[in-house]
């Protein structure tokens, strides 16, 4: 399928790896030129290098904190009128509620609701006015279905998918989609430090409980940054115009709810 998007501009967030990696990837194999980041900067050149060889299109590298508002003005001054805008950043830490006083929630509210807040800020009246736009959040699946020891997440990204949910159709009809994409568990780096974490807790070997992880999985293993690319590009491209607004969920049947 055409997904209708080639020389588009797109920013894609946190993207030297993992599921930004991946969105960035599946939206260059649709020929649109890129402006991607990460904080370290020999990483982010390197992704730049690999896509730009995969696939041709322009891919402009930028070392910066995206929380930062000086990161934002940087990936703003590379791409002033994107097309796209993939959100993305690390997530918090977890813990117990007892332990985050002001500092903490700041930090989590900021990387994971104001950020993207700020992005959509900056670009979708450009975008409406341009008569296009597409503008991806990566959130969780925490946002459906809360992970305790996660509630600087659960916390946070739920503000933003509440208030993308009032802008969202505001936008549409002057040709700008905002969907949030809820990653379950996908086999990245952040999802290895977890379950490293998890074994040294057990005692048991990292190997045993990864694989145990992916066996719990309804469809026995963790996703895959090209799927979750895949997606992405999907919601970016000309045939998703008709769908703001919304939550999308890929968890490999995880989140048991009927709806
Ligand atoms: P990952 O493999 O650890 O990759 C994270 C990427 O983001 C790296 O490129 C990292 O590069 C960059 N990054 C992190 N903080 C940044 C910042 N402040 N500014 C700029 N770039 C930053 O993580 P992932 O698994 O792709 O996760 C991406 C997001 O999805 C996270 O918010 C995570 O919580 C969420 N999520 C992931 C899963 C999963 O199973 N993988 C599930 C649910 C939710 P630098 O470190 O060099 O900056």
């Amino acid at each position: 399928m055409d997904l209708g998007i080639k020389g588009r501009r797109a920013i894609v967030c946190a993207a030297s790896k993992g599921l930004g990696k991946g969105c960035a990837m599946a939206l260059a194999r649709e020929g649109v030129d890129l402006v991607i980041n990460a904080r370290t900067a020999a990483d982010v050149d390197a992704t730049a290098a690999e896509i730009r060889s995969a696939t041709g299109v322009k891919v402009t590298a930028v070392a910066c904190d995206v929380t930062s508002v000086d990161g934002r003005n940087r990936v703003l001054a590379a791409c002033p009128e994107p097309d796209i805008v993939i959100n993305n950043a690390g997530g918090p830490p977890p813990g117990d509620f007892r332990d985050w006083g002001r500092d903490e929630w700041i930090k989590a509210i900021d990387a994971n609701m104001l950020t993207p807040i700020e992005f959509i800020k900056a670009t979708v009246d450009g975008m409406m006015k341009r008569g296009f736009g597409r503008i991806v959040n990566i959130t969780s699946s925490s946002v459906k279905a809360p992970i305790d020891i996660l509630g600087l997440s659960n916390g946070a990204r739920s503000g933003l998918t509440g208030f993308v949910a009032g802008v969202a159709r505001t936008t549409v009809r002057h040709g700008v989609t905002i969907n949030g994409l809820l990653p379950g568990p996908f086999a990245t780096d952040r999802l290895k430090g977890t379950y490293r974490s998890r074994a040294q807790k057990s005692g048991k070997s990292f190997e045993e409980e990864y694989a145990a992880g992916a066996r719990a999985n309804p469809a026995g293993r963790f996703g895959t940054a090209e799927e979750f690319g895949a997606m992405c590009a999907f919601l970016c491209s000309v045939h998703a115009g008709y769908m703001t607004g919304q939550n999308i969920l890929m968890d490999g049947g995880q989140y048991p709810g009927t709806y």
